[in-house]
């Protein structure tokens, strides 16, 4: 999504309404993983424990074993266990040490499968939760097109909050241990010495924080240039056949190298930064090493130095030396989590923000379940507007007896496929509901929406939603197939349907035919959206589909599309077929195929301008007349006032 556009979209507005996402879904997913989080904590903690043994213990061993300045003793061990004899006590040490090795390397592997379990444990969830989420959210939502960002939602917001629970969860128990520990250790050893090494920490910490502040905005801009590139390309591979007829192949290209310049310049924006930001780290905890090394050093050749006091022995002064340096790499990751947490943050917004955009279409609270339907519909005054839009429809009234069929027809932009689509509930009349059920009632500032659209006598939205669906059978202008077989795209929807109903059901939609020739029959796959199959094949496997469904209601969105008189015919005769023993809305943009309609309604301007059988309205002689004059031939163009209205509307669009 450009940036322009923010704030303009439901997602963006229910994003700014979200607080402590990280927080929240921390709390939501964890408890089914605990288990996974808590040995990977535990572990961690021991993992990075065995990490100090080493210092400490050949630090004693020196001080014991070499240079005899102290007695041979090892934190946490008690000195019964320990040898007397010199020599067993420099084996004992080494034992010690591999022990360490050995034990930190198992805990380490625990530890990662620990973490790698609960991070992605969670982030399949957190998948998969949002994926149903977005699903379920109306048609307004798709209208506005933010499918390319719910992708990206699913795809690296997700991913981003799995390199933090994965890294950034482990390497900050790593650092709270190793600092923890090694700060214990040093003010164990030598407090006074320990406050010049650690005199390091504060500077560390305070530098690591000007860094994340100075480089978040860089960050933010990197991903954003980062999002208008994928945008770019989304945009060019999908017009890619528009591309490559108006040979603008470099004008794409250089399209996408503008924006892959700022992508460039972006991260080299942070790299730079970044670039500063280890050395300086390492400058000062070398500063840390050195001032240790010079003080310390001093101590052990001459007596303490300055203001210090007391003894420091040439093994306390190797552990300080090897613990300082111990302090030097984790210091510097700090940056790492902080941009992980930052980009996590984001990320984490986003997703709350997806699973927080209320869903207006859904079950009443006790909906009525649809048995033995009859299939009467009736719109009763409906008005409706699409969001934020003008009135579409305008109190249209409109009735199918059970087994009718009720063509609407009228111009372009007459509302026709607003109407078809309120029947499913693709969109409602009604504005979202209150807690207290739904908000019926018009009031005065709306008008825009209102009246109801009923099946056999049940407001549509207080139908259980499932059972509505699966009584009409809808077949829209626009097909679509999935990647998949044929078989497979007639049974979507009715899976358990055996091959022998499938063939049936391609017989009535007259594709049993074509779908013989194809290289494998019913076990061809159709390309991704169909674009193997032609039109007029893709509208039969449509109708196969609604064949198999069986529906009581048939709801008949007629195919613009043009398609050769052939091809028409036979889809003609499946869907009179189809509409034989059902009650119908055909929304009709040829006129021809309606004339044997029970009722025909004509629309104009979201308003019912006439309605009668085919023989009454040419009797009328108003626009069905008109429009059946220029449809057959018969006139050359609709009246002035018609097409004046088009073009003004046109112009709207
Ligand atoms: P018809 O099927 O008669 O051609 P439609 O019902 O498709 O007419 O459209 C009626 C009006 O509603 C048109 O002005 C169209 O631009 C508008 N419209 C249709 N679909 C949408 C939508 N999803 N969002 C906003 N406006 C829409």
């Amino acid at each position: 999504m450009a940036a322009s556009d923010e704030f303009e979209t439901e997602l963006d507005a229910s994003r700014e309404q979200v607080e402590r996402p990280l927080w929240r879904l921390f709390r939501a997913y964890t408890p089914d993983h605990a288990p996974w989080l808590a040995v990977g904590l535990l572990t961690s903690v021991l993992a990075y424990g065995t990490v100090l043994v080493t210092p400490i213990v050949l630090g004693t061993t020196i001080d014991a074993v070499f240079t005899r300045e102290s007695a041979y003793a090892l934190p946490l061990v008690p000195d019964a266990w320990l040898p007397s004899e010199q020599e067993t006590q420099f084996w004992f040490s080494t034992a010690v040490v591999a022990a360490a090795l050995l034990g930190g390397a198992v805990l380490q592997w625990v530890r990662g499968v620990a973490i790698n379990y609960f991070a992605h444990g969670v982030m399949y969830a957190i998948r998969v939760d949002a994926y149903e989420k977005m699903q379920r959210l109306d048609m307004t939502f798709f209208d506005n097109k933010e499918t390319g960002e719910v992708m990206s939602i699913l795809n690296n917001d997700t991913s981003n909050l799995e390199t933090f629970f994965d890294n950034a969860l482990g390497d900050s128990v790593r650092i709270g241990v190793i600092v923890v520990g090694v700060t214990t250790a040093l003010l164990y050893t030598n407090r006074q010495l320990a406050l010049v090494t650690l005199g390091a920490v504060p500077l560390l910490v305070g530098f690591t924080w000007w860094f994340a502040r100075v480089i978040e905005p860089r960050y933010t801009r990197h991903r954003e240039t980062v999002g208008d590139l994928n945008t770019r390309i989304e945009n060019s591979l999908g017009g890619i056949e528009l591309v490559k007829t108006t040979s603008t192949e470099a004008y794409e290209t250089d399209r996408v190298r503008r924006v892959s310049r700022d992508v460039f310049d972006a991260n080299m924006d942070v790299l730079k930064l970044s670039y500063f930001y280890r050395p300086g780290m390492e400058l000062v905890t070398g500063a840390a090493l050195l001032a240790t090394f010079v003080l310390g050093g001093l101590w052990v050749f001459s007596g303490p130095p300055l203001f210090f006091s007391g003894e420091l022995t040439t093994g306390e002064f190797v552990v300080f030396m090897l613990l300082t340096q111990r302090l030097t790499g984790p210091m510097a990751q700090l940056s790492n989590i902080v941009a992980w947490y930052e980009n996590a943050l984001a990320s984490a917004k986003r997703i709350c923000g997806l699973m927080d955009v209320p869903v207006r279409i859904e079950d009443a609270p006790n909906p009525v379940a649809l048995e033995d339907v009859d299939g009467r519909i009736e719109y009763d005054d409906v008005t409706f507007a699409y969001e934020s839009g003008e009135t579409v429809l305008d109190g249209v009234d409109i009735e199918a007896a059970p087994g009718e069929t009720v063509a609407i027809v009228g111009p372009t932009g007459a509302g026709k496929s607003t109407v078809a689509k309120l029947l499913p509930r693709l969109y409602d009349v009604s504005e979202p509901r209150g807690p207290d059920g739904p908000s019926r009632e018009r009031s005065e500032s709306d008008g825009v929406t209102g009246g109801a659209v009923r099946v056999d006598g049940h407001d549509v939205r207080d139908v259980r939603l499932a059972d509505l669906r699966s009584t009409i059978g809808y077949v829209s202008q626009d097909t679509y197939l999935f990647d998949g077989t044929v078989a497979e795209n007639i049974r979507y929807g009715q899976f358990d349907a055996d091959r022998e109903d499938v063939v049936a059901a391609a017989e009535a939609a007259e594709a049993h035919g074509f779908v013989q020739t194809l290289s494998e029959g019913y076990d061809t796959r159709v390309g991704e959206r169909g674009v193997k199959l032609s039109g007029g094949q893709r509208q039969r496997i449509a109708i196969a589909r609604t064949v198999l469904q069986d529906p009581d209601i048939l709801l008949l969105d007629e195919a613009t599309s043009a398609v050769d008189t052939e091809t028409e015919y036979l889809i003609q005769r499946s869907l009179d077929r189809l509409a034989a023993d059902r009650t119908t809305l055909v929304i009709a943009h040829r006129l021809s195929t309606v004339k044997n309609a029970d009722t025909i309604v004509v629309l104009d301007d979201g308003e019912v301008v006439e309605r009668g059988t085919h023989e009454d309205l040419l009797a009328a002689d108003g626009l069905y007349a008109n429009l059946w004059g220029v449809q057959a031939g018969e006139i050359e163009s609709l009246p002035e006032e018609f097409l004046a209205r088009a073009a003004e509307s046109a112009a709207e669009r």
